[in-house]
Parts: structure tokens; sequence; C-alpha cells
């Protein structure tokens, strides 16, 4: 269970006021543009009940486009299936995976079409599966707006395998010839999962690519503030010039900056937001994009968070912003 702990991180979520109401939906100064907001199907939502995994509030906040855009409080989001777990056989030992993965995206599909110039959403694969790229094909047709959603941790997938290399680059040139943008959940949850696997993406699967457009979920790894996420960050800083100007890159600080503890992750001491302070310059504001993997926090609260916990400045807030705006095309 381990590797797959980190999965549902923000399912319960560490934001503990009463109710997820918003701020800025009455004040109406800043638009918020969130890059990570979570979207489950009611069969999604059962079938996982049904395996004893825990859910913090009740079912609309999951499943519910109108409850969700209510609560998120942002201008715009990046909506994010999460069909991948049904080709997990940690969370899924029914039959036909393939089948409930497509239900998992039309059901994303279907929801987003209500609010086309609010939502843009990101359907999921995994990528080892030889049927993945005619699925990207298949969501393409019904909405051409798509981003895909790929889960590196839910489909265990390790660059360092030929095999798995070879699969993922051809999910990236399908990506690339659709122009979709990418949202990667980079990390495999192995111990040794950082900088070699970095390399490969830079050196194997970007180097002879088309532009591809790609945001790094939670910093490279899989949230919350730790040696390994200091790691990835400084193993980034190292390999980026190497990687072409044609391709845009940012990385999200979704389910980084923790203020409380949550699933199997520890919140940050006020020593340790002022060291992710220093990472973040690291990486430089101009490629970072706010996110806050909803229902783990809402948009106003979150950015709370980066200006009081964090101690980003307000324009430091507003350059992320223009960069989660400009991700989503606005
Ligand atoms: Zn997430």
């Amino acid at each position: 269970m381990r590797v797959l702990l980190f999965l549902y991180l923000f399912l319960i979520p560490v934001c503990c006021s009463p109710k997820l109401t918003n701020s800025h939906s009455k004040n109406n100064e800043t638009q918020l543009y969130d890059c990570h907001v979570h979207l489950m199907s009611p069969g999604l939502i059962s079938d996982w009940k049904a395996i004893g995994i825990p859910f913090g509030r009740t079912e609309a906040n999951y499943f519910n486009i109108d409850t969700i855009l209510s609560n998120v409080g942002a201008t715009k989001i990046d909506l994010i299936g999460m069909g991948y777990v049904y080709e997990n056989p940690e969370y899924f030992q029914g039959e036909n995976p393939k089948e409930k993965l497509q239900e998992e995206n039309d059901y994303l599909l279907e929801t987003t079409s209500k609010y086309p110039s609010k939502v843009r959403p990101f359907i999921t694969v995994n990528p080892l599966r030889d049927y993945s790229n005619d699925e990207i094909e298949r969501c393409f047709q019904s909405n051409k707006g798509i981003g895909l959603k790929l889960h590196f941790n839910a489909s265990q997938v390790y660059l360092t395998e030929p095999e798995h290399l070879e699969k993922v680059k051809s999910i990236f040139e399908k990506a690339s010839e659709l122009q979709l943008p990418i949202l990667l959940h980079f990390d495999n949850w192995h111990p040794k999962f950082g900088k070699d696997d970095l390399a490969l993406l830079v050196d194997s699967v970007l180097a002879n690519l088309r532009p591809i457009k790609i945001n790094m979920a939670h910093f490279g790894t899989s949230g919350g503030f730790s040696d390994k996420t200091k790691a990835f960050i400084v193993a980034y800083e190292k390999l980026r010039d190497k990687i072409s100007e044609r391709h845009t890159i940012y990385l999200d600080i979704s389910a980084v900056a923790l203020d409380k503890n949550s699933e199997g992750m520890n919140k940050l001491s006020d020593e340790e937001f002022k060291i992710l302070n220093t990472y973040i310059h690291k990486i430089g504001i101009k490629h970072i994009l706010f996110g806050t993997d909803y229902p783990l926090y809402n948009a106003s609260k979150y950015e709370e968070i980066l200006l009081q916990k964090v101690g980003l400045n307000k324009k430091e807030i507003q350059i992320i912003q223009t960069n989660s705006k400009k991700w989503m095309n606005e």
C-alpha cells in the first residue's frame, strides 16, 4: 500500500475551515487560475468507498462540477480526471479496467462540456497500455481542447526501463501531434526516483520531440516538501538548460506548501516554509504554476498560505497567476 499512499492525499482536505467558501468569489479583485483540480465520477467514488478509502467530505465535493467550481473559487481551472486508478490492481480488481478508465474520461468530458470557457479537462491514460494512444485520440475527437494527465506512480512507470521509455515517448509524440498539454505526475515513488528519471525525460523523451507543453505536478514529486523534492529541484536546475526552447515546461506548486498534516504527509514547519521559499526561487517564479490539488485546498486559502507562510510577495503571486493564465491559453 505504501507505493500508493500518496495517490489520494488530496481526498482528506487539510484546510479545516468548516465550509469551503471562497473569499474571492465575493471580492472580485483577484483572478485566480488553478492548474490542478481533481474530479471523480460517482462510480469511482463508490468503487473506492467499497475498498475502504476514506473521504473527508460529502460526495458532491468530488463529483459535482458546480460544487467544485464554487468551492475552488478560481476564474478558470484545469480539471483532472482519475481514470488511471482503474489500471492499477491495488485500486481495482474488477474486470475491464479499460472500460472503467474510458467511463471516467467520458464523465470528465461530459461534466466539463457545461463550462467550456471555465474548465479545461485533462483526460488520463496509463502510458504502458497499448490502447492509450487510441484513447487519447478518442477523447480528442470529442473535445479538441483537452489536456492529458499522466500519473507515473499510479501507472508505475519507470523511464529507466527501456520498454517503458519507448511507450512514454510514443504517448508524448501523440500529445505533441495533437498539441495537448501534459500534466505530469512524474514521481513513481521508487526510492531512487529523481535525477536519472529527469535526465531520461530531458535527454531521451524531449530531445527530438516536436513542441510540447508540460506541467510537472507538485514540483516534480508527490506533494509535501521533503529532501526528495529538494533533490528533484536541484537536478532540474542543473538539467533545464538542455531542454530546447521549443518546449514549455512549468512546475506546479500544488500540495507542496502544506500547512496541516495530511494522510502520510507532514505539514511544513516555519523553518521549512522559509527553505521552500529559497527553492521556489531556485526554480524561478516565472516557471511556476498555481494549483490547489482541490479538494486539498481552495484557491484563496492556498494563495494565503503562499503569501503568509511561504512568504511570497504579492508581485510574485501575480507572476505565478500570469504564468497559470498563459498556461491555460488565456
Ligand atoms: Zn493531484
